[in-house]
């Protein structure tokens, strides 16, 4: 069964705050970027205002490669938001940068996905200022 194309609704959208601005301002121009100590070099997500390594505040969003992989993935069949009518899929993706996130899969069935398939990031406009990240299997 392929997997449905979601677009969250401006009710469901994330407040863009001091500690996450840089990503949407990327994000909207379809750039993943993360934030990044300048002290200790860490890099993380999801954005917070000082590094979770060291506790500096020195923090600056820098463009990341968009390279990731599929650690591992489920359906959902059932409809919890009207924004995500199912089924849809949820992702849990490792950033070639480390960091591990959340997402889903476009452009892709649930049976054509494979455990460390690469991905690539790609960006859904939902609203002027903010563009939703997701990930399609890269060189498919
Ligand atoms: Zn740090």
């Amino acid at each position: 069964m392929p997997a449905t194309e979601t677009k969250p609704g401006p009710a469901i959208l994330p407040a863009i705050t001091q500690a996450n601005q840089g990503f949407w301002e990327h994000a909207r121009r379809g750039v993943l970027a993360l934030p990044h100590c300048r002290a200790c070099g860490h890099v993380w997500y999801p954005p917070s205002p000082g590094c979770p390594r060291c506790l500096g505040s020195d923090v600056e969003f820098r463009a990341v490669s968009g390279r990731a992989r599929l650690w591992s993935w489920i359906v959902m069949h059932r409809q919890y938001l009207k924004e995500f009518p199912p089924p849809y899929i949820v992702a849990f993706v490792e950033l070639k940068e480390g960091p591990m996130l959340v997402s889903t899969i476009v452009d892709s069935t649930a049976e054509e996905l494979k455990c460390d398939a690469p991905l690539e990031a790609v960006f859904e406009p939902a609203t002027p200022e903010m563009s939703i990240l997701k990930f399609r299997v890269a060189n498919k």
